[in-house]
């Protein structure tokens, strides 16, 4: 049987997700934003929390776990490399550890830059990762504690994935973020379209994730970095993709 995944908004725009093995009944949520969200998505389903699954330890992602773990007794798993800045840890995990929620396998993958030991966990099997706030719809997440270097290299990881892998991702920004990509390629016949998929989406108030690998290669400038026609379009022809990944990086985050 397929896993079964539940998203929902939590917290400001934040996004919480459950992913379920129906064949043992194992649950796990991706990070743990708000327990009351969690529980909530949980009653809805009728899934009983076994894990929570950490990708950083942002407050955002992690102020749900101690309430969650005294109710539900479930594991915690969290990147090794900042381990001792999340609450309640049961598990640390390291890139190519592997990580099983029932009978369902994901691979870690590191992806520093957002925070320094930033995880993000690939179902390979059921074609699902979860990529907290590494890479966003149309976007990436802030390079806070990394280099932009890192990031790139790390978002490159995630872009290797088969383009049939549906990414989930920590936060609802993919609007702002389109906005945003317009301006770097306007030319980009993927992002127009993409742009008119998520005005629909959002009129009918669905979410914008899941989104595939595919897709993204097509349509997010950050994943593009390494293209000839992307660095042009800023000027920047000739430069090293991570030159050009910062660039891009430093004009979103004065958008
Ligand atoms: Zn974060
Ligand atoms: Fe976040």
């Amino acid at each position: 049987m397929p896993a079964e995944t539940r998203l929902f908004l939590c917290l400001k725009d934040n996004y919480g997700v459950l992913l379920h093995d129906p064949e043992s009944g194992a649950t796990a949520s991706i990070d743990a934003p708000e327990a009351a969200a969690v529980e909530a998505a949980l009653k809805a389903t009728g899934w009983k929390l076994t894990d929570i699954l950490v990708t950083h330890h942002h407050a955002d992602h992690t102020d749900g776990i101690i309430e969650l773990k005294e109710k539900y007794k479930c594991r915690v798993v969290a990147p090794a490399a900042e381990a001792e800045k999340i609450p309640a840890v049961d598990l640390t995990v390291r890139e190519g550890d592997k990580v099983s929620v029932g009978k369902l396998s994901a691979n870690v993958i590191e992806t520093p830059g957002h925070t320094n030991g930033h995880i993000s966990y690939w179902f390979n099997a059921a074609k699902l990762a979860f990529v907290g706030d590494t890479l966003f719809s149309i976007g990436c997440g802030r390079v806070i504690e990394g280099t932009p270097g890192m990031m790139w290299r790390s978002l490159t990881k995630l872009r290797d994935l088969p383009d049939d892998t549906r990414i989930y991702c920590g936060h609802e920004y993919t609007a702002a973020n389109i906005k945003f990509s317009r301006t770097i390629e306007p030319n980009n016949a993927a992002l127009a379209a993409r742009e008119a998929q998520v005005k629909e989406q959002i009129a009918q108030g669905k979410p914008t994730i899941p989104v595939t690998i595919g897709d993204e290669k097509l349509a997010n400038p950050f994943l593009r970095a390494d293209l000839p026609e992307v660095a042009a379009s800023i000027g920047m022809t000739g430069k090293q993709p991570a030159q050009v990944f910062a660039e891009i990086r430093a004009r979103k985050n004065k958008f």
